[in-house]
Formats: structure tokens, sequence, C-alpha cells
């Protein structure tokens, strides 16, 4: 599989894996059947366009391990995918779910596709279709698939119509973060960023900073714009934020209703009138209190990690800090940092609770499944906290260690094949 190593993102994870694995002295055939994955699948998508045409794009599936249970982890439709991001993106979930005590293994899947330049006709027939081709390969007990970057609730429902299909009857369980009314939970949509804010209002009282912290946050996505809303109610005060198009900044604090308003009704932050325009690398290196990026991996690099003015980065995106970055960082230990597989894992814990209601048919309140997620954040956070102070790393050393050894214990007990 050392041909996925060409793509820089597998080539972090592995990094980040072999640092950790050095970190806690793992013998050496341990190593690669802890760090590569089970299973890749590429297919070709042959749609018929609106434009009658018919174009074949790219899609892929990668499941890390199957060892704890079940792989998980969302379907993205963006432009860039390819499959070393997809392998590495997976790999990240397997940590992801260990740290939270998920009973699955890490998958990800992804559409070379910019689904903004596609019409809901076209897609649906890729959402399908990717499906069909995948059918051998998933199932609620195989593999479960979630939203993420350029996917939503509409794609979720899609899949499991496909499957469901498929099968002969109704089987939610086969994706999370569908629409409430076939199955999905209540409160999945707005699980990652509201446990993004929760985490973040954790670390703001742990370093005693002010209650209206100034807050940055790039991308406005689900994640980023729910992370904005649940912080500016914990009273911080969030000062920048961007998406693709670029970026709005107001030292004094910007309107997240006006912002939200004007985002329905133009489709981008461009020309909101309540703060400067901003060009997303500029908007990084604004003096704030929390940083959070919530868009792409790899926006925090060697370049800009010496330059950027925070005391909390709460990575909200999924390996949104390089390795070189992540050296710079550990000699600034004026920043705490929330690395992306703790401070993004409400997404996928509230993801398993909908999945758990699936099997059983029986579902909970909104209030009940935001107790559970925090009560898990908060004891997962503690406890990456414990493990960076016992053995002087920082967190996100902490974090992935704890994933990554919990992986290897089941791997240990069981043997070679899962
Ligand atoms: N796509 C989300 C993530 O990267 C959620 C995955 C899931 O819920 O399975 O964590």
């Amino acid at each position: 599989m050392k041909h996925l190593l060409t793509n820089p993102a597998y080539k972090m994870a592995c990094d980040q894996f072999d640092a950790v694995a050095d970190f806690l002295n793992m013998p050496e055939d341990v190593r690669d059947r802890t760090k590569l994955p089970k299973r890749l699948v590429t297919v070709a998508i042959p749609v018929r366009l609106d434009s009658g045409k018919v174009k074949v794009f790219e899609g892929h599936r990668v499941q890390h391990h199957l060892t704890l249970g079940p792989t998980k982890g969302g379907l993205r439709f963006h432009p860039g995918v390819e499959l070393g991001e997809v392998a590495a993106l997976a790999m990240w979930m397997s940590w992801k779910c260990a740290l939270a005590d998920l009973p699955y293994g890490g998958a990800k899947g992804g559409v070379a596709v910019d689904p903004r330049k596609c019409s809901i006709g076209e897609l649906e027939r890729i959402t399908r279709r990717y499906t069909s081709e995948m059918i051998p390969f998933i199932g609620p007990q195989t593999d479960v698939m979630a939203p993420d970057m350029g996917t939503n609730e509409q794609t979720m429902a899609w899949i499991m119509d496909t499957y469901s299909h498929q099968v002969g009857h109704a089987v939610p369980s086969i994706v999370t973060g569908k629409p409430v009314s076939i199955g999905g939970s209540l409160g999945r949509k707005e699980a990652t960023g509201r446990g993004v804010a929760f985490l973040v209002n954790r670390a703001i009282d742990l370093l005693k900073l002010p209650n209206d912290s100034r807050v940055i946050v790039q991308g406005f996505g689900n994640v980023g714009s729910y992370a904005a809303i649940g912080l500016a109610k914990y009273g911080a005060r969030i000062i920048g934020v961007s998406d693709v198009s670029g970026g709005v900044h107001n030292p004094k604090g910007l309107d997240l209703d006006a912002l939200q308003e004007h985002v329905t009704r133009t489709g981008s932050i461009t020309g909101f009138p309540g703060g400067d325009k901003i060009s997303n690398e500029e908007l990084l290196l604004q003096p704030c209190d929390v940083l959070i990026p919530a868009a792409m991996d790899r926006v925090i690099t060697e370049k800009n990690a010496g330059k950027i003015n925070c005391r909390i980065l709460a990575e909200a995106a999924n390996g949104p800090t390089t390795v070189e970055a992540d050296a710079i960082l550990r000699q600034r230990p004026e920043i705490f940092v929330i690395p992306d597989i703790l401070c993004n894992s409400g997404g996928v814990i509230v993801s398993y609770f909908e999945w758990v209601q699936d099997l059983q048919s029986f579902f909970w309140a909104e209030t009940e499944i935001f107790d559970k997620l925090y009560r898990i954040l908060g004891r997962t956070l503690d406890t990456v906290l414990k493990e960076a102070r016992k053995h002087n790393i920082d967190n996100r050393t902490a974090a992935l260690s704890i994933g990554i050894q919990k992986v290897v214990n089941g791997k240990t007990i069981r043997g070679l094949f899962p």
C-alpha cells in the first residue's frame, strides 16, 4: 500500500502513527497490522447528467479495521477526493472511535465531485449508484456511513433507500445522520458543532479565559456554524468566520443571526455587511482566544503555525494541523490544542447513539442525547489531559496513543483476522 503515501494526508496520518508507535514502544510486528487499512474499495460511478451526457465519477470507501465492531465514518463529496486522503481519514476515524470507547473501527468514503456544480437530480443519481456499487461491502454490522464534507441528511436518506430496496425492507441502521423522520437521531445534525463548543468552553474554564472570549471559525458549514452558535450561547464573541469564498472579520463581534440569514439567502459569506472582508489565510492569523479550523485538512502548516495568535486551537476539521506545524506548536506551550480526534468526536458519538436507537427501534429524547454526549466528551477530555500530564506529552500524542493502544489491545487479544 506504499502507493498511498504519495498522498500528503495519508503520509501525515502514517507519520503521526509512527511517532505514537515509537512513543508506545510498539513491537514491529504489531505496527503494520494496526496502521494499514483492512480494505480499500474504488468504484467507477457512471451517471447520466441533466445535459444527457454520461460522466464517470470515481468513488472510494476505505475500511481501516474491523477489530472492535463495524467500521464507521462519513462519505465526502469534494473535487479533490483521492484514495490516499480517504485512507487517512479512515485511519483518523479509527483512533477517534477508540478514544471515545465506541465499538467501531474507522472508515471513510468519498466521491471526486463538486456537489455545488451538480443538480439535486445528479447528486441523487451519483449517491444511489455509489451505494449500489458498495452494497457487497457495507451493512449495519459491517460498515455504516454518515455525512461528511459536501454530503448531508438527504444523501443519507438516498443511501438508506437504495440499500433498503436491495434487501427488501427498511434498514435505518445502514447510515447515521439521516433525517429524523426515517430513523435519524435528534441532535445528530448539531452534534459535532455542539460538541466542539462544549469542549472549547471547558478549555476556556480550565485556562481561566474570559467568558466573552474572542473566537475565529474557519469554515461555516454544518460543523463550524453550530460550533459558533453554541459558543455564542456560552457567552463567547465570534469575531471572524470564513467559508470557501473568503471571510469576514469584526473584532467587536459578528451578528450570527444576521450572518446565517445572509448565508441562507446568498449561499456564502461573501458580501456580509457586518464586518471587514478578509482572506482565509489572513483570518487564521488574527488575534483571538480560540481558533477553530472547521474546514479542510492541512491548513495549519509550518508556514503559519508560528504566527497563529490564539490560546486555544480547537480542531473541528479532520487533520487540520500538519506534522511539521505540530512540531512548532510543541514549542508554543501557551497554545492549548484540542486535537481533532477528540474535538470533533461529538458527531460520531451521536452517530453511535443513532445506530443503537435504530437497532433497538427505540428512540431517545434530545436532552438524553446531549446529556450522554457531554458526559462522554467531558470524561474523554479528562482522560486525555491526565495522560498528557502523566507522560509530559502534548494533547494530540496523548489522545492518539490512547486510541491506538485500544485498537492494539483488541487486535492482540483477537488474533490476526480482524
Ligand atoms: N464525518 C464525521 C467525522 O468525520 C462523522 C462520522 C460518523 O458520524 O460516522 O467524524
